[in-house]
């Protein structure tokens, strides 16, 4: 099925019943996840303590890397951590993250890390120091690891391109956000310009295993029409997968956003959303989670729908080991200081109820669009029954079907409420980032 410009985008609604449903759920998760962060930021890492879980975790895990300096001016929309650019700064930085992948590979020794999330921030900024980190990351985690880098376009062509291939790069996130210079300035992102972005995406094109581009809908001012257009115009770009993030919010930022009507406060959302997931079936991708839209690629943009349990290095970063949890700290100077005295910058660490587990298990597999009650049942056994029972339940409503052991999430209103919960999730980690960022810790 194809669309040309200017078409209006076809008509084919979520059943409003499943929209309040899944801002009901959403809501819930939101709530759920918040209280979860608040406990956190009171629970302290003990060093003795996080030695010993981190020592005794085992397995595949997958490894969070955190570059936390970007190109200035800063997007006004980010949640992430990140600071401006500044060469000694990010040199130093780079000093210390290979101190604690030192400590880090160490330490877990009985885990094996197949691939690297490498995440910011802009890892791109300083491409040298990037390739240099990586060596440094394989000579710990070994030769095989899978590597996964996120870019600005204003750092991609040709020279980096090759620098970035002779580094092991597998797969490589160009953040291109907009396609027009009107959305790029609505949404705040200013360090690159259109132009930049469809330049990037041509140096990279076919040079990497996976290319992705990350776009951003749900700002003032998008409607179905412009979000559909926009979409059709990413996936048009040749990538081999699309990731389309609906802006996610912390809490400093949500009355303003709701007075805008922004995000999950856009009066369209749901229409936004399926303008999205209409034009990636019509160009020929497919969702690999709610947000990511792919063609035939393996390795997709978010690392937490394979592995669930991922170490981190670097500022910010979030480890999950065997119903542990930990969160480094959140500046520069901070964590070059913990670095030093430790090895590692675990700043908040707590050990995870055996529900907390199950949930945060049961919601990355949805986000990977499967349901398996199999599974649940055999890793948390009685305890997973009231939950597997019910989303079964709701599965079947919506008229998905089992295949086997596991339920994939084909509908709309499934991909929907995957969104609106994944959503939540993230807007409460971006409410501890927040907290992290104002409080100087
Ligand atoms: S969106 Fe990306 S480039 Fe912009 S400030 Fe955030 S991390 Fe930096």
């Amino acid at each position: 099925m194809g669309s040309r410009e200017g078409e209006r985008p076809p008509t084919y609604g979520i059943p409003p019943a499943s929209v309040r449903l899944a801002r009901v759920l959403a809501a819930a998760a939101l709530q759920q996840a918040e209280r979860f962060f608040t406990g956190l930021r009171e629970s302290r890492a003990e060093p003795r303590s996080h030695v010993k879980e981190v020592a005794a975790a085992e397995g595949d895990h997958a490894l969070y890397v955190h570059m936390p300096f970007c190109h200035q001016p800063l997007c006004s929309f980010c949640s992430f951590v990140r600071y401006p650019f500044d060469p000694e700064r990010s040199r130093r930085y780079l000093k210390a993250l290979a101190v604690e992948a030192a400590w880090l590979a160490s330490t877990a020794e009985r885990v094996r890390v197949p691939l690297v999330y490498i995440g910011g921030g802009t890892p791109t900024v300083d491409v040298y120091g990037l390739a240099e980190t990586i060596d440094v990351l394989r000579s710990y985690f070994g030769r095989g690891l899978a590597v996964s880098v996120e870019a600005n376009p204003i750092d991609i062509n040709d020279e980096s391109v090759s620098v970035l291939r002779s580094a092991g790069v597998r797969r490589l996130s160009i953040g291109v956000q907009a396609l027009t210079a009107e959305r790029l300035r609505r949404l705040g992102r200013l360090s690159h310009r259109v132009e930049d972005a469809v330049r990037a995406v041509e140096a990279a094109r076919g040079r990497f295993e996976t290319l992705n581009i990350d776009m951003i809908w749900g700002a003032t001012g998008d409607t179905r029409g412009t979000v559909y257009e926009e979409a059709l115009r990413a996936l048009r770009l040749g990538a081999s997968q699309v990731t389309f993030y609906p802006l996610m919010p912390p809490p400093g930022r949500r009355r303003l956003m709701m007075i805008r009507g922004e995000g999950p406060w856009h009066p369209e959302e749901p229409g936004l959303y399926e303008a999205v997931l209409r034009a990636a079936l019509e160009a020929g991708y497919q969702p690999a989670t709610p947000w990511c839209m792919n063609r035939g690629s393996r390795l997709i943009d978010e690392y937490v729908v394979e592995y669930d349990r991922f170490l981190a290095l670097g500022l910010s970063g979030i480890g999950r080991t065997r119903r542990y949890v930990y969160v480094n700290c959140f500046t520069p100077e901070g964590y070059m200081r913990m670095v030093e005295r430790r090895g590692h910058a675990a700043l908040l660490a707590r050990r995870l109820s055996p529900v907390e587990d199950m949930l945060y298990y049961a919601s990355a597999m949805a986000f990977g669009l499967r349901w398996c009650p199999a599974v649940l049942l055999e890793r948390y056994g009685r305890l997973a029954a009231p939950l597997s029972a019910t989303v079964q339940a709701l599965l079947r409503m919506i008229g998905e079907e089992r295949r086997g052991d596991c339920y994939r999430l084909t509908r709309t209103a499934s991909l929907y409420t995957a969104h609106a919960m994944q959503r939540s999730l993230y807007m409460a980690v971006n409410g501890l980032r927040e907290w992290g960022m104002a409080a100087g810790v």
